[in-house]
This record gives C-alpha cells, sequence and structure tokens, in this order.
C-alpha cells in the first residue's frame, strides 16, 4: 500500500516541492489547506501537481479540527511546514506568529501522540533560532539567540519538538534549514521581491526596488534541495535534528548584484546607509534605493551553516550553487512578468 504523508503548509514554497517530491516516490500526498475566500493554489498549479494533492481543511490553530484530520487521513509521516513565516510581519503579528508557530506545533504533537504515536513527524525549524549568532557557522550544537517574535515561536515549536521526542518517544525530528529560494519563494522574502522587481524594471513595470539593509548576510539553497533532506529525515530508524545549509553567506547587496546581472543590467553602488543607491553602470539609472520601512527592529546580520551532520547522516548535500539559483529565480520572473502571469 502506498505511504499517506499529511503536509501542513502545502500551498507555501516548501509544500510545493515536498508535495512534488513526495508523489514523485508514491506516496498518496494529503494537503492541508486552510479555508480561505479564494483559493487558487497557484504553487501547486505552477509545478503541475494541484489535482494529485488530496486537499484537507486544516487550520492550525483548531485543535479539534487536527485530530479530526489525522483520524480521517490515517498518514505514516506529518510534515510540518505551517507557519506565519515572515520575520518583518512578525513584529507586527507577534501573537498570531506564536500561535501557529509555537502552539501550533504542540498541536499537531498532541494530535500524533492521540491518534497514532507510530507517526513520524518533521517540524520546520530554522537558522533564524542561531539570531545574533553566537559562533560561525553554525551548527546543530551552536546556542540559539532569536531576534525576532518569528524565532522565538520557532524556538518553541523546535524544543517541543524535541521534548516529545524524549519524553513519549515520537519519531520527532527538526530540520533546522537555512534560507533557501527557488521561483515559488513568496515575493515579500528578498530574493523573490529582488529577482520580481529587476524583471519589472526591465519590462518598464517598475521604476525603482525599494529595499532595508543591504549588508545582511544569509546561506542561500534551493528549496528543491531542502524538501529532499526533510524526507530523508523521516527515513532514519531513529528521530534527530539536522541543519541544511550551503556553508556559504553573501550578501543582500550582493544577491542584487547576481540578480541584475542575470537580468542584463550592472549594477554599481554609490552612497552608505539610507543614502545607498544602486546604479546601472550602463544606463546611469538609478535601480535601487534604501528605504528605512524595511529595517527590522531587531536584525540578524550573518547566517552561514555547517551541513557536515546531515552530509554524513543522510548522504545530503545541496546541489544548486547561488550564481545558478539567482539566475533560475530571475528567468522564472522575467518570463513571469513578460507573459503578464505574475506569482507573487
Ligand atoms: P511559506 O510562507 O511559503 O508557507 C507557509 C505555509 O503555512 C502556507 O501554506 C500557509 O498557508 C501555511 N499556514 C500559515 N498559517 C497557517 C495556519 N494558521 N494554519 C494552516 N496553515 C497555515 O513558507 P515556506 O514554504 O518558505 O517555509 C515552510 C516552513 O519552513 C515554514 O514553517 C517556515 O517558517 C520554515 N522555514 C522556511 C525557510 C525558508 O527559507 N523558506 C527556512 C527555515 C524554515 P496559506 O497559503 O493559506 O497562507
Ligand atoms: P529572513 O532571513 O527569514 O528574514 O528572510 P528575508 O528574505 O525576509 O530577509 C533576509 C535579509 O534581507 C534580512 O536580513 C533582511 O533585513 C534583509 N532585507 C533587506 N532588505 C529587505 C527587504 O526589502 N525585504 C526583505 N524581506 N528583507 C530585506
Amino acid at each position: 500500500m502506498a505511504r499517506r504523508a499529511l503536509i501542513t503548509g502545502v500551498t507555501g514554497q516548501d509544500g510545493a516541492y515536498l508535495a512534488r517530491l513526495l508523489l514523485d516516490k508514491g506516496y498518496e500526498v494529503y494537503g492541508a489547506i486552510r479555508r480561505a475566500a479564494s483559493q487558487t493554489l497557484p504553487r501547486l498549479r505552477e509545478l503541475g501537481i494541484a489535482d494529485d494533492i488530496r486537499p484537507v481543511t486544516l487550520e492550525l490553530n483548531e485543535f479539534s479540527n487536527l485530530l479530526r484530520a489525522l483520524e480521517q487521513v490515517r498518514p505514516d509521516e506529518v510534515y510540518n511546514l505551517a507557519a506565519q513565516s515572515f520575520v518583518h510581519t512578525s513584529f507586527e503579528q507577534p501573537i498570531y506568529t506564536g500561535d501557529v508557530g509555537a502552539l501550533g506545533v504542540t498541536r499537531v504533537l498532541e494530535a500524533i501522540r492521540t491518534v497514532n504515536p507510530a507517526i513520524r513527524f518533521y517540524q520546520a525549524s530554522t537558522s533564524e533560532l542561531f539570531g545574533k549568532a553566537q559562533t560561525m557557522p553554525q551548527n546543530e550544537r551552536t546556542p540559539f539567540y532569536p531576534r525576532s517574535p518569528y524565532a522565538v515561536a520557532k524556538l518553541y515549536g523546535h524544543w517541543i519538538t524535541v521534548n516529545y521526542r524524549e519524553s513519549y518517544d515520537l519519531h520527532a525530528s527538526a530540520g533546522i534549514l537555512f534560507n533557501h529560494e527557488s521561483p515559488l519563494r513568496g515575493s515579500e522574502f528578498i530574493t523573490r521581491k529582488v529577482t520580481l522587481a529587476l524583471a519589472r524594471i526591465r519590462h518598464g513595470q517598475q521604476d525603482v526596488l525599494e529595499v532595508g539593509n543591504v549588508e545582511a548576510q544569509r546561506d542561500w539553497g534551493f528549496a528543491g534541495d531542502y524538501v529532499e533532506g526533510m524526507w530523508r529525515m523521516l527515513q532514519q530508524p531513529r528521530a534527530a535534528d539536522y541543519v541544511l545549509a550551503t556553508g556559504r553567506a553573501f550578501s543582500v547587496g550582493r544577491f542584487i548584484e547576481l540578480a541584475a546581472d542575470a537580468l542584463g543590467f550592472s549594477i554599481g553602488w554609490e552612497g552608505t546607509g539610507q543614502a545607498t543607491r544602486g546604479i546601472d553602470r550602463r544606463s546611469g539609472r538609478v535601480l535601487v534605493t534604501i528605504n528605512p520601512i524595511h529595517y527590522r527592529p531587531a536584525e540578524v546580520d550573518v547566517l552561514v551553516g555547517d551541513f557536515s551532520k546531515a552530509r554524513e547522516s543522510l548522504g545530503w548535500q545541496p546541489t544548486v550553487a547561488l550564481p545558478d539559483l539567482v539566475a533560475m529565480m530571475a528567468e522564472a520572473d522575467d518570463r513571469r512578468v513578460r507573459d503578464g502571469r505574475l506569482m507573487l
């Protein structure tokens, strides 16, 4: 009989790639979708799998709903990807962010414990847990220092996963994933924001790209690689926590330069701080300006991951280097803007 997986957050970036991976592996994939006024499933449609997912209406903040969903689906594996995942918004909506990102995890774990403790569980932990990072690079033993309501919520989600593993012997693993991007990334995140804006500028649909802190550095990988790591974690005989990363950090400014190159611009920088401007060397046109509205009340300056444990225990490694990832995203957005098929 086909194995069954339930994915919360199936409508998001990782949910779409993970659903495709599991379908390719022959799973029955149940996708948790919360009720919304408009339901177009753009990411699942873009991957051509919207009709292959078995939809389950599920709101992570509603325990009875979760319990019934697990009783109905009877999954072998649950991937908990649902979250209010945008750091900037978490400063505006800290309580809601905590409800989904912290207590939501407990609800899923409690439902698993009640319905079938043999269900294998994946929790979407994050490199944002390291926040004001205490060592470089960060691995599974690096102390956590979260810097946003999002990260604090995820800290709870992480430890409750560890706690249920240790208390009830659940096969519960947390993947501490560094930033991972793709053409399906939400357009509020810096990478997609940049590739979409520069594609629009190229096609005369936008004047300028406004960003915040261009000095911040992140370890950016390709989401398609990272969902493979999630699956491998749940195939291990014993549950554990793993860092997935590329081991290389780049600044936001460097990401913008690479995206500009991919779209036929060539960015040079002028000024400092809020007066920084990115200018196209070819046309002399200002393409990038700073708007402090995008600064965070507390910033995470630099994250870079050490994925040795995942490489050794899971045989996992990233396959897409940043310039190729940027080119993939830039090309996808260029095509979408040209064809008037925006995916936001
Ligand atoms: P997205 O923001 O693209 O997707 C989030 C998903 O969660 C969406 O499907 C959303 O549904 C769903 N969701 C949000 N709130 C609820 C709720 N109350 N009940 C049910 N579903 C809900 O995130 P990603 O795919 O990028 O990330 C997946 C997970 O991995 C997240 O938990 C994220 O925090 C974590 N993570 C991501 C990293 C990254 O770089 N991408 C790095 C490390 C961790 P809807 O479409 O209805 O809004
Ligand atoms: P995060 O690492 O989960 O916060 O992912 P984001 O893509 O939202 O942000 C990555 C980094 O880019 C952070 O340090 C942000 O401060 C920085 N950044 C700079 N300008 C912007 C912007 O305009 N939007 C976003 N989302 N991030 C920005």
